[in-house]
């Protein structure tokens, strides 16, 4: 069973600890760690996912109908999201990539904030896809969605794919949506790679990304979960803390408390 914390002071020194003793960590992230930019996780009050939830993959394909509510969907979500930036946890994850202590960050999140905090694009692993642009399911074009906002409210429907006349979807992996085999190739290599997994801001339900810290237990390496509330992988952690990501993670993007 993972040792809880008791006290902001003591997850800091834990977590410092943790890192300090690691000589390759993976960081592995899910909708947690940007609620204090202002996106809310599925699971927060609010209802904005409850009104806006995504869309099933089979129900996209199969009726333009299904497809006018997914982007209507898309856009009232933009409306709210627009501008966030990254927070403390992306920053000091960002900070401990470019010092080269983390060698990969797994993300579960669609927002493109560990990018936007400055981490390099083939660090960033993620397993669900990007929801700031639109791809075309049949040739993979790439759109972006302002244009597909400015087709949709001139014509009242999602536009098709400039090139090949495909369905375009934002770039997100849909439920019901194949996972993308080369992210989970390298989120796999990366895994196996670490001696340190630390979980951040996901209550690890969500499968197959949820067995990647199961996997890395399983390849030996240490496991930590830093999470609010508990986490269905709680009892195979080395080290649990219960306590907000930003406040836990803000030393270590400034150098003090380095690891
Ligand atoms: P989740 O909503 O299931 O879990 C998030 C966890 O973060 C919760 O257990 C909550 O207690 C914790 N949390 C929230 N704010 C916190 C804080 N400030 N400090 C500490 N803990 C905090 O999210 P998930 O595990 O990522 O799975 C949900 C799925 O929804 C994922 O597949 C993800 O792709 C998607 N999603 C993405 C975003 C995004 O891109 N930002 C937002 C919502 C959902
Ligand atoms: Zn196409």
């Amino acid at each position: 069973m993972g040792q809880a914390s008791n006290g902001l002071r003591e997850a800091q020194a834990a977590m410092r600890d943790a890192l300090a003793a690691a000589r390759r960590v993976v960081v592995f992230t899910g909708a947690g760690i940007s609620t204090e930019c202002g996106i809310p996780d599925f699971r927060s009050p609010g209802g904005l996912w409850s009104k806006n939830m995504p869309i099933h993959f089979d129900e996209f394909v199969g009726s333009e109908d299904n497809r006018i509510e997914a982007w209507r969907r898309k856009f009232a979500m933009e409306e709210h999201f627009a501008g966030a930036e990254p927070g403390r946890g992306h920053k000091a994850v960002a900070h401990l990539v470019l010092k080269g202590k983390v060698s990969h960050v797994i993300t579960q999140n669609i927002d493109g904030l560990h990018q936007a905090s400055g981490v390099p694009e083939e660090k960033v692993i993620e397993l669900h896809g990007n929801g700031t642009y639109a791809t075309c399911l049949d040739c993979g074009e790439r759109c972006e969605h302002a244009w597909v906002k400015i087709e949709f409210d001139r014509t009242g429907r999602p536009p098709a794919c400039p090139r090949c006349a495909g369905l375009i979807k934002s770039a997100t992996i849909s439920f019901g949506q194949a996972m993308p085999e080369r992210e989970m190739m390298r989120a796999r290599e990366a895994t196996l790679g670490c001696d340190l997994f630390v979980s951040i801001g996901s209550s690890l339900v969500v499968y197959p990304a949820a067995g990647f810290p199961i996997m890395a237990k399983q390849a030996g390496a240490s496991l930590v979960i830093l999470n609010r509330e508990k986490t269905e992988l709680d009892d195979i952690a080395d080290l649990v803390l219960n306590e907000d990501i930003g406040t836990v993670m803000a030393p270590l993007a400034h150098g003090r408390n380095e690891p």
